[in-house]
């Protein structure tokens, strides 16, 4: 069942869990993330981040299976652009039937990055669809250990969200994209005055290699969609090394496909299971 994020975070909302939103990159990405959501019974946010992953697989070509498998999954699933930063892509998006969209306007100067998030928001609003921004600027994965972004400000979120009547918000409050190089230090008591003064549901991206109490914290604290790629990603990655490292003889194309799937099945499945924070459906 195709639904909008909207809808996805009011049923994460009245169970004080976070939905999990995981990237795929290709079709065996996605019939993992169904069979882990099928089989936790769980709502689940199917994404694609074209400005980091449309190198492996075109828009057009992924959008519309995931549109399809969504459609016919058991439970709600979301189809979500991840990280849309113009607005043709946005609309491509939109136009292929992703239920959500992300505007992603942090690095620019405030002003702009509210004006052109009201007008994707009214674009997404034309389709049905939800939309989620961003402010502040997220971490990103340093070589030694991690490069911190701009935390998010409560008082302008505020603003922020007033301005374009958004759905949710990426925050910054500590995590960063990719591998974490040190310890994460995350701001619990950020997310909580972010999540109080905007009134929305906030997004938390770089989900890979948090503790599971720090998880259970965030999601306490209003974070209700969580964004998780890389470890799902490397963990498969590891699994075709054990595979290929173990087996004599012929290794066929498909053997390898079935092992990265079963990998992310797994990955998957444990991290719905931590996000929804003791809840059962
Ligand atoms: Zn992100």
């Amino acid at each position: 069942m195709l639904i909008t994020l909207k809808n996805i975070l009011d049923i994460a909302e009245s169970k004080n869990m976070a939905v999990a939103a995981f990237n795929v990159t290709s079709l065996e990405g996605i019939l993992a993330v169904i069979e882990a959501a099928q089989e936790e019974d769980t709502p689940v946010i199917l994404q694609f981040a074209n400005i980091a992953h449309g190198k492996y697989i075109p828009l057009e070509t992924i959008g519309k299976v995931m549109v399809m498998m969504a459609d016919e999954s058991k439970v709600p699933v979301c189809v979500h652009l991840d990280h849309g930063d113009n607005f043709d892509e946005i609309k491509r998006a939109l136009d292929l039937g992703f239920t959500s969209v992300m505007y992603d306007g942090s690095a620019l100067p405030f002003s702009e990055n509210v004006a052109n998030t009201r007008y994707v928001t009214s674009l997404a609003n034309e389709y049905g669809a939800s939309i989620e921004a961003e402010l502040g600027a997220m971490g990103a994965e340093g070589d030694n250990e991690n490069i911190l972004g701009e935390y998010t400000d409560p008082e302008a979120a505020k603003l922020f969200v007033g301005e374009t009547g958004i759905d949710a918000l990426a925050a910054s409050f500590g995590t960063v994209h990719g591998i974490y190089k040190s310890e994460p230090k995350l701001d619990f008591e950020r997310i909580e005055k972010i999540r109080e003064s905007t009134g929305i549901p906030v997004v938390m991206h770089g989900g890979s290699g948090i503790s599971d109490a720090d998880f259970r914290k965030c999601i306490d604290c209003g974070v209700r969609k969580i964004n998780f790629y890389t470890y799902a990603a490397k963990y498969a990655g590891d699994a075709v090394r054990q595979m290929v490292e173990s087996t004599s003889g012929n290794i066929y194309s498909h053997d390898i496909l079935v092992s990265l799937r079963q990998s992310m099945i797994k990955t998957y499945k444990d991290a719905i299971r931590i996000f929804k924070n003791r809840q059962s459906f």
